[in-house]
């Protein structure tokens, strides 16, 4: 393609971009197809003669568009907004334009420094402390996604862990300190509450540790709290294992609960060796709003924070921010360096190399896109956003309320997540409204609601939720998540 085709071609496809999203309400927010409906649309042998963009171009329409979900759609409200604005598209194309590896700052030093640059804009706008700035000893870096950032924050963990751990055990040789490495990790364990995202299990699994879930309770709105932070580590250590990474969150994907930091960190303090990582995926972007920056403050103790951009923020995937408190945590960990790698800006100390940031080498230029997000919106524009999801999310939950008689909020609205299910007919359900419907104490305050208890109103109500759920599905009118919490559908 030459210059000129190019820019008929992408002219076009601009046009298309915006037809999509000016049109985008007339389409279903789900697709119609089957499982392999695209084998059937497509040869099953690569071109052998190149095509113009012309004929390329029609396939879209005719068979890329009958697979997507759209996830910008007015009636998609399942898992969570996956942000798309044109100044993200534009920060999008630049980068595929100037594609680079950028693992170095050598490799295009404007790379590394607006990434620095935006990410100590966003800790400011979040009213993060100042431990996560770049000034210090602290720092930002983007990655892929909020799993992403937590497999690379719990393998620095873990190597902290250790290399504290021998350090105290005057474990110096070489091969010595390989074979006692190799044998605590066997025994380390992660923590989390049962409402964590998958993704630190998964983090667990890769960082070849043992994971560990501690419970947590509706009557206390599914937050975890430092006193079951302190059991369950007393539990762990009585066991004769190494607990060494607390998973926090802000938001969790279920209900979106917030965990008592405060509490944790008072608790934490006599751990210092564990590392505390906040997970705000979603929610981090509401701390745009100076009314949840009482949740900022109390991040002071955290030795990570990832909030997702690409969530809520207006910036296109992918766009994960993650904050430490000590840059030399993930660089002790992660930085190897070997001749080809090697260079003057490096050696001199002066210069960030991202590579030693996270797990795989090359990047892409991800703050290009968040520059041109922050610079077109300012903060006001964001706060502007976020509170406008907030009023949406609290006429959705007052129509809801109004239809007591239909739907019970399982907990109270939190962020703009609203969490329902379906009271079924002629029933007294145990589970009460939370905002007082019900007069009786919550049912069960020290036990979560188990899905093996015999159980017959849950299990109705569970049915009739999942039952609502299935209906809307099939109409593919609206696309909404269902998920099972503590054995409530
Ligand atoms: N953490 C929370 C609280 C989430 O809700 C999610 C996804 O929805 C994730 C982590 C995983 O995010 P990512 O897809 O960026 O890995």
């Amino acid at each position: 393609m030459t210059g000129p085709a190019f820019v008929e071609a992408a002219g076009s496809v601009v046009k298309d971009i915006e037809q999509y999203y000016s049109n985008l309400s007339s389409r279903p927010v789900l697709p119609s197809i089957s499982p392999g409906y695209l084998q059937k649309l497509l040869p099953s042998t690569p071109p052998v003669q190149g095509e113009p963009w012309s004929e390329i171009e029609k396939d879209i329409e005719r068979t890329i568009m009958p697979g997507i979900t759209h996830w910008q759609h007015p009636k998609y409200m399942a898992f969570f907004a996956a942000s798309s604005t044109y100044p993200g598209i534009l920060g999008e194309m630049w980068a595929a334009a100037l594609t680079s590896a950028n693992f170095n700052w050598i490799c295009s030093p404007a790379v590394t420094e607006l990434e620095t640059i935006v990410l100590d804009w966003l800790a400011q706008i979040l009213a993060l402390p100042d431990v996560f700035l770049s000034k210090g000893e602290g720092g930002g870096v983007i990655q892929g996604s909020a799993s992403e950032a937590v497999v690379t924050v719990m393998v620095a963990a873990r190597e902290r862990y250790i290399r504290r751990q021998l350090e105290r055990e005057g474990v110096t040789d070489p091969e010595e300190v390989e074979d006692r490495s190799c044998e605590l990790r066997g025994k380390l364990v992660a923590i989390a509450s049962a409402e964590a995202h998958s993704s630190t299990k998964k983090g667990a699994i890769i960082a070849g540790t043992r994971f560990r879930t501690i419970a947590v309770h509706r009557s206390n709105e599914y937050a975890l709290t430092g006193d079951q932070v302190r059991t369950k580590l007393e539990e762990l250590k009585a066991k004769g294992l190494h607990p060494y990474y607390l998973a926090t969150t802000l938001g969790s994907t279920n209900t979106c609960s917030v965990d008592d930091f405060v509490s944790i960190a008072q608790v934490i303090k006599e751990y210092p060796n564990i590392w505390i990582h906040c997970d705000a995926a979603y929610a981090g972007s509401a701390l745009v709003l100076p009314q949840y920056q009482y949740l900022s403050k109390q991040m002071a103790f955290l030795d990570s924070f990832d909030m997702n951009m690409h969530k809520w923020l207006l910036t296109n995937f992918d766009a994960s921010c993650l904050y430490v408190r000590k840059r030399k945590d993930l660089t002790d960990a992660l930085s190897i360096t070997p001749s080809y790698l090697k260079n003057d800006f490096t050696d001199s100390g002066l210069v960030t190399d991202y590579r030693d940031w996270q797990i795989p080498l090359g990047r892409r230029f991800r703050a290009l896109k968040i520059w041109f997000v922050l610079r077109t919106w300012g903060v006001e524009g964001l706060q502007q956003h976020i509170r406008h999801h907030l009023k949406l999310a609290d006429l959705f939950a007052g129509l809801v309320k109004g239809r007591s008689d239909i739907f019970r909020i399982l907990t109270p609205p939190k962020f703009a997540l609203v969490v329902l299910m379906v009271k079924p007919k002629n029933t007294q359900p145990k589970l009460p409204d939370v905002d007082g419907g019900d007069p009786r104490p919550y049912q069960d305050q020290q036990n979560p609601v188990n899905p093996e208890v015999d159980d017959e109103e849950l299990q109705k109500a569970n049915e009739i939720t999942k039952e609502v759920y299935t209906r809307v599905d099939a109409t593919k009118e609206f696309f909404l998540t269902a998920s099972v919490v503590s054995g409530v559908y």
